[in-house]
């Protein structure tokens, strides 16, 4: 059984990683992100209250977060939380609910990135309707503007995508996020990788670092 967490500033490029990770290694990738939009989407109990904290950029309160999260969490054997926990409460929710299952986190991987770097991809960042897929306008352009590449629907930019909500984002991840490195540092599983350059050059640093921590590595090298 392997328990991952990501973690890292928005726009580091969390999720991007997540996917190719958790395909490679058999986790299930858990975004808190994702599950929230798609809940603001189909206009659920749960999305109406949380829209108006996701769309200024804020947190959303702890405890419309981690039921959502942990319930699903604890339904899969192998887990990647991308987005999760986000506050020092719900990874104390966290460890306590895993405690009760026999679980533990084995790591929690800390993609690092500059300010600026972060910004731009935030604010380049678009998203295929249909299919999901994601470019970025500055380093990843589609071939058409505004059309994916792959399934030729209509390319979108998240609500909190723009540069004042992107600067309120990193802000509350200094504030409330960035505390959970010396949670996690302190618990010995901390890896810490740095997030800038391309993607395939970033996943394979974080390959090697949990192959490196790992007694029995669950991802081989590149
Ligand atoms: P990013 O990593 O780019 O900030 P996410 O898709 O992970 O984007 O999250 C988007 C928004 O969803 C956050 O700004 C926040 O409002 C909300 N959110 C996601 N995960 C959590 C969480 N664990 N706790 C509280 N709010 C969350």
């Amino acid at each position: 059984m392997t328990d991952i967490v990501f973690m890292g500033p928005p726009g580091v490029g969390k999720g991007t990683q997540a996917v190719v990770l958790a395909e490679r290694a058999g986790l299930i990738h858990l975004a808190s992100g994702d599950l929230l939009r798609a809940n603001i989407r189909d206009q659920t109990e749960l999305g109406l209250l949380a829209k108006s904290y996701v769309d200024s950029g804020g947190l959303v309160p702890d405890e419309l977060v981690v039921d959502m999260v942990l319930d699903r969490m604890l339904d899969a054997v192998a887990t990647l939380l991308d987005g999760f926990p986000r506050t020092v409460a719900q990874a104390v929710e966290l460890d306590r609910r895993f405690a009760l299952a026999h679980r533990r986190i084995d790591a929690a991987v800390l993609l690092t990135a500059p300010r600026p770097t972060l910004i731009r991809r935030i604010v380049g960042r678009r998203s295929c309707r249909q299919c999901r897929a994601q470019i970025n306008i500055y380093h990843s352009p589609s071939r058409v503007e505004g059309i994916c590449d792959v399934c030729g629907g209509k390319l979108m930019t998240r609500s909190d995508d723009n540069t004042a909500t992107a600067q309120l984002r990193l802000d509350v991840y200094d504030d409330q996020t960035r505390p959970l490195v010396e949670h996690y540092r302190a618990a010995g599983v901390l890896r810490e990788v740095e997030g800038t350059g391309e993607p395939a050059e970033v996943g394979s640093r974080i390959v090697a670092a949990l192959a490196a921590a790992s007694p029995h590595p669950m991802v081989g090298s590149p």
